[in-house]
């Protein structure tokens, strides 16, 4: 067969070389050891957690290397494109703080390694594609779709691999007159790996994840160029990579899988072959197993869960570090205060088996973020959030800034900050009555007549001076339980509840929720303060006129 006829035939409108095009990507100049990594995501509308993880830990591996990341969308698909899919995953991306360096940016290409969208970048794959073509290591193939039915029929039938392989390769070693005559027949075709592959050989493979893997070689015929020349997954990840310098290749363990033809891929077009880093699922506790977290089942794999629930997105980036090194919460407990970024990251930590998602575990860490942060930024974040999915809070919020600060700011500071939030969405729940259309009516304790809770506000009422300290203003409040013939001794109480009709705590309590509609509340002293005088005893009056 003279391959260099075919190859004329199949692309006569290529006229570059290889290495014309490699001149046009030069090696990057970069510090001994810099990563250059990418995400290459596509664009089917749907980011989910499992894009954050691996662009996570791509961009931790090329910014703690002085490196560079890329983002290359790889709309090779165009029947599982969404159109506006590009511009959501470059919002949310850059919502957590993913920042690339180079690639797609919603104003068009960033770099000198583009165009970074996978269809863009058709005339470069056929240059490849032909010097395959050249050297006999790929060929047309005219295969329909019965064909490749009735093939795998026969593979089922006799029991063997599935595949277009061996003596199943139709196309393999046709001569040119038969391929000259589909072609003139304009007959479709898809450009074919010639695989010198055995499944009898096995090599030794190192992968950053997985460790010291034994693989077996690949003797599948794949696809390079799909019938409209766009190239597959596997072609394009090669030539790709190849060009823009990748490193090192992070990316979901479901690639193992092919591993093998790209180590082959890579060889055969004698290209240096990056290193993998073959990251585990997402996984969850369902019952008493795990299992992979799923689109369909579980709303918090889609990242728009996490933003409408309004985690911060510290907290999200922090939950992540958490599951994926595990040395990473000793580290934060030594150092509460240190920027994430100065972590050490390590891909060598990460789980091989996977990752596990515990929702009980995110909700901690918030708390834990949130309580550090200081009253002006939870003040922005969380209107920001409320802009978004609560524009009546939003307009509360606006409308008196130094009010709601000064709310948010309650038990903030100190070595003991509160931790009474998790997300933006629980706040309007935790300090909604502080603005009066949110107040609801407090429903007491059945165990206490009217006439009790009555008698305790109007002698809370009776004595409630704004200017009092903190210590004065419960000193009062111990008196009233007194005189109401309630206990201010807990222990006593505690020992023999049946004894005492009350205790200074269900005084609180009456108190608590006359002022803000709930059993739980900050700190009702502060509460007071902010409210001021005669709110707090326009609230306690309103609540007592339902009493009657
Ligand atoms: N487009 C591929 C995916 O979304 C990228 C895999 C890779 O990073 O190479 O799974």
């Amino acid at each position: 067969m003279d391959y260099k006829a075919l190859a004329d035939l199949l692309f006569p409108n290529v006229t570059e070389t290889p290495e014309e095009v490699e001149a046009r990507f030069p090696a990057r100049e970069l510090p001994e050891g810099a990563v250059v990594s990418r995400m290459a995501p596509s664009p089917t509308g749907f980011v989910h957690l499992g894009n954050l993880v691996q662009g996570t830990i791509s961009e931790r591996m090329c910014h703690q290397s002085g490196g560079v990341l890329f983002l290359r969308v790889e709309d090779t698909d165009a029947k599982r494109e969404v159109p506006g899919a590009v511009e959501v995953l470059i919002n949310t991306l850059e919502h957590y703080n993913i920042v690339f360096d180079e690639g797609t940016t919603i104003d068009g290409d960033k770099g000198n390694y583009g165009p970074y969208r996978q269809r863009q970048r058709a005339s470069i794959y056929h240059v490849f594609a032909k010097k395959l073509v050249e050297e006999g290591q790929a060929y047309p193939c005219f295969c329909t779709e019965e064909e490749l039915t009735a093939m795998r029929e026969k593979q089922e039938a006799e029991k063997v691999n599935f595949g277009y392989y061996g003596a199943f390769a139709m196309w393999r070693d046709r001569s040119l007159e038969d391929i000259k005559a589909q072609l003139d027949a304009g007959n479709p075709w898809v450009l074919r790996f010639r695989s010198t592959g055995s499944i009898e050989n096995q090599f030794k493979f190192d992968d950053l994840v997985k460790g010291k893997l034994t693989i077996t070689e690949n003797d599948i015929d794949h696809v390079l160029l799909k019938s409209d020349g766009i190239p597959t997954y596997h072609f394009a990840h090669a030539v790709d990579d190849h060009l823009m310098h990748t490193t090192h290749v992070v990316r979901g363990d479901e690639w193992m899988a092919t591993l093998p033809f790209h180590i082959q891929l890579f060889r055969a077009l004698g290209f240096k072959l990056p290193k993998y880093v073959h990251i585990g699922p997402l996984m969850k506790m369902d019952g008493t197993s795990k299992r992979k977290l799923s689109k369909r089942k579980d709303p918090e794999l889609a990242l728009t869960y996490y933003k409408a629930e309004g985690f911060p997105i510290a907290a999200v980036r922090e939950y992540i570090m958490t599951i994926l090194n595990s040395n990473f919460e000793d580290w934060r407990r030594a150092n509460p205060d240190a920027d994430i970024d100065t972590f050490q990251f390590s891909p060598k930590k990460l789980n091989p088996a996977g990752s596990l998602f515990d929702y009980a575990k995110l909700t901690d860490v918030s708390k834990n973020v949130i309580s550090k942060m200081t009253a002006d930024d939870v003040y922005e974040q969380l209107t920001a959030w409320a802009e978004e999915f609560d524009a009546d809070f939003a307009d509360k919020l606006k409308a008196e800034p130094d009010y709601a600060k000064a709310i948010l700011a309650i038990g903030r500071g100190g070595k003991k900050p509160r931790k009474d939030i998790a997300t933006w969405q629980e706040a309007k729940p935790y300090m909604g009555f502080f603005y009066d259309e949110y107040l609801e009516l407090p429903v007491f304790d059945e165990k206490f007549e009217n006439e009790t809770v009555l008698t305790a506000l109007q002698k809370f009422l009776d004595r409630f001076d704004i200017s009092d300290d903190s210590g004065v203003w419960f000193e009062k409040v111990k008196a009233i339980t007194e005189e109401l013939g309630f206990t201010t001794d807990m222990k006593a109480y505690k020992a023999d509840p049946a004894a005492f009709p009350g205790t200074v705590a269900d005084v609180s309590t009456f108190i608590r929720q006359a002022v803000t509609g709930k059993q739980n509340s900050p700190d009702l002293y502060t509460v007071m303060q902010i409210l001021g005088y005669d709110r707090t005893v326009e609230r306690i009056q309103a609540v007592m006129e339902t009493l009657n």
